[in-house]
C-alpha cells in the first residue's frame, strides 16, 4: 500500500502543489510500464504522465537519441535544421490530411496556433468547442469545468459560460460551447451563426471526459457542415494522434480535418507538439500573415526525441500488438466488473479506455454529469492504487496503455480488479 508522506504534503504544498491529484503520491522514477514512488512502492502505470509515455518510461531509443543529440550537437537552435524538416516530413507522410507542419512544445501552443490560423484564414472570430473537452490552458479556449449544464437557454441551447476566475473579460463572446455527439445542435447553431464561425475545434474521440466514442455519423456530419459553411475543422489529436495508429483517430475513423494538433505521444515522453494541415491554410504562416513564435519551438532535444519516437512507432506490427494488449485489458475489465455485478461498463478504442460506473450509456459531458457515479469511481481508483495499479484519479479520465505493457501486466491488473470489484460489490 502507498504510504502518505508524514508532513510531506504540507511542506510540498507551500513550495509547489498543482492540486490536481487527490492523493499525495510522490514519484521517484519509472521504467517500462512501471512507476515507483518515494516509499519504494511499484505501480503498473496506466496514467503514463497523462499520455506522453506511449512506449512506457525511459524508452531506450528515444532516450538514446536525446542523449546523443545533447552530447554531440548542443541543445537549442533558433535556425531551421535538417532534423526538423525530416520530422515534419514524417508527420506529413503519416497523416494524409497534413500537407505542412509547424512544430512547438505543448498541446496548448499547438491549439493556439491552429485557432489563430483558422481565424486569420476565415476572417471570422467565433470558435465552436464542446462541453467536457480540454484543449489546453490558454485563455482563448480554456474551459473552467463548470459548463452550462443548468443554464441552457429556452431552446435548450447552452449559453457560453464565463471562463472562471482569472480569465480575461470577453473571451466567452468568441466561444460557442456545445454538447458533443449531437449533430442537430451543431447544425442548428451553424445554420444560425455559420458566417461568423472560424472553426469547430474537437477531439475526434473524447478523451478528457473519460473515453467517449463519436456516435456513428457524427464526425461525418461535422465534416459536411463545416465544409459547407467555410468553417475550419480542427481535430485536437493531442491524445489520439500517433496513439490510435500512425494517422491518429482521423486515420482510424476515416475523417479528414482541415487542421490537426498533435502532442503527448509524438515525443515519447519529451515535450514536443505539432500543428499542421491544408497547404492553403498553412500558407498564411509561410507568407508571414500569421505569426507563430516560440523560442523553444522545434528545439533540438524535442526534435531528436520525436524523430526517434516516430521511427519506433513505424515498427511493423507495433500498433497491432498495442491494440491486442489493450483489448485484452478492456475486455478483461468489462468481464471482471460484470461478474462482480457492478453497474459499470468499459468504453475504449485501442490503447484508450474508460471504466464508467453508470447505468446509462454516456455520449457526452452532460450524460457523464447525470449518470456517472463518481463516488464508486473514487473507491475503485483508491482500491486499485492500493493494489499497485495506477490510473488517472479523475472519474472522467482515460486509462492509457503503452507499448511497454505486457500480457503479464494485464493479468496482474485484472487480478487486482477482481479483488477490488468484489469488495465494492459487497458494500453496495
Ligand atoms: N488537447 C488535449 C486533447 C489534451 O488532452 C491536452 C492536455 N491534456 C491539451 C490539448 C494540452 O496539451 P498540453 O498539456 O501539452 O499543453
Amino acid at each position: 500500500a502507498c504510504k502518505l508522506i508524514p508532513g510531506g504534503v504540507n511542506s510540498t504544498a507551500r513550495a509547489t502543489w498543482s492540486g490536481w491529484s487527490p492523493y499525495p503520491l510522490f514519484v521517484e522514477s519509472g521504467q517500462g510500464s512501471r512507476l515507483r514512488d518515494v516509499d519504494g512502492n511499484e505501480y503498473i502505470d496506466y496514467l503514463l504522465g497523462l499520455g506522453p509515455m506511449i512506449f512506457g518510461h525511459r524508452p531506450a531509443r528515444v532516450t538514446q537519441a536525446v542523449v546523443d543529440f545533447i552530447q554531440s550537437r548542443g541543445t537549442v537552435f533558433a535556425l531551421p535544421t535538417a532534423d526538423e524538416a525530416r520530422l515534419a516530413q514524417k508527420i506529413i507522410d503519416a497523416v494524409p490530411s497534413v500537407e505542412q507542419v509547424r512544430l512547438c512544445n505543448t498541446g496548448t501552443e499547438a491549439v493556439l496556433y491552429a485557432t489563430r490560423l483558422a481565424r486569420a484564414f476565415t476572417k471570422r472570430n467565433k470558435i465552436i468547442r464542446f462541453e467536457g473537452m480540454y484543449h489546453g490552458f490558454s485563455d482563448g479556449v480554456y474551459w473552467s469545468k463548470h459548463p452550462s449544464i443548468d443554464k441552457a437557454g429556452p431552446d435548450d441551447r447552452p449559453i457560453p459560460v464565463p471562463q472562471g476566475p482569472g480569465m480575461p473579460k470577453g473571451v466567452e463572446e468568441n466561444l460557442i460551447i456545445l454538447p458533443w455527439n449531437d449533430a442537430q445542435v451543431l447544425a442548428d447553431v451553424i445554420a444560425r451563426e455559420g458566417d461568423s464561425i472560424a472553426a469547430v475545434l474537437t477531439e475526434p474521440v473524447m478523451c478528457n471526459t473519460g473515453c467517449i466514442l463519436p456516435k456513428p455519423g457524427y464526425l461525418e456530419a461535422m465534416r459536411e457542415l463545416t465544409q459547407k459553411h467555410g468553417i475550419v475543422l480542427i481535430f485536437d489529436e493531442v491524445i489520439t494522434g500517433f496513439r490510435l495508429g500512425l494517422a491518429g483517430a482521423q486515420g482510424r475513423l476515416g475523417i479528414r480535418p482541415d487542421l490537426s494538433v498533435f502532442a503527448k505521444g509524438i515525443g515519447g515522453g519529451f515535450p514536443v507538439a505539432a500543428m499542421g494541415g491544408r497547404a492553403d491554410i498553412m500558407a498564411l504562416v509561410a507568407n508571414g500573415t500569421v505569426s507563430m513564435a516560440g523560442t523553444y519551438s522545434a528545439n533540438g532535444i524535442a526534435i531528436s526525441a520525436a524523430n526517434a519516437a516516430l521511427d519506433e512507432l513505424a515498427t511493423p506490427g507495433l500498433y497491432a500488438k498495442l491494440d491486442a494488449v489493450s483489448d485484452e485489458l478492456r475486455l478483461g475489465l468489462a468481464k471482471v466488473l460484470r461478474d462482480a455485478g457492478l453497474p459499470a461498463y468499459v468504453v475504449g478504442i485501442g490503447p484508450l479506455m474508460q471504466v464508467w460506473f453508470a447505468k446509462e450509456e454516456i455520449h457526452n459531458y452532460r450524460d457523464a454529469e447525470r449518470h456517472a457515479d463518481q463516488e464508486i469511481f473514487r473507491r475503485w481508483w483508491q482500491g486499485m492504487l492500493s493494489k499497485g495499479v495506477l490510473f488517472h484519479p479523475g472519474a472522467y479520465e482515460n486509462l492509457f496503455v503503452s507499448t511497454a505493457h505486457t500480457h503479464a501486466d494485464v493479468a496482474a491488473t485484472l487480478d487486482a480488479a477482481r479483488h477490488v470489484a468484489a469488495d465494492l460489490a459487497r458494500t453496495l
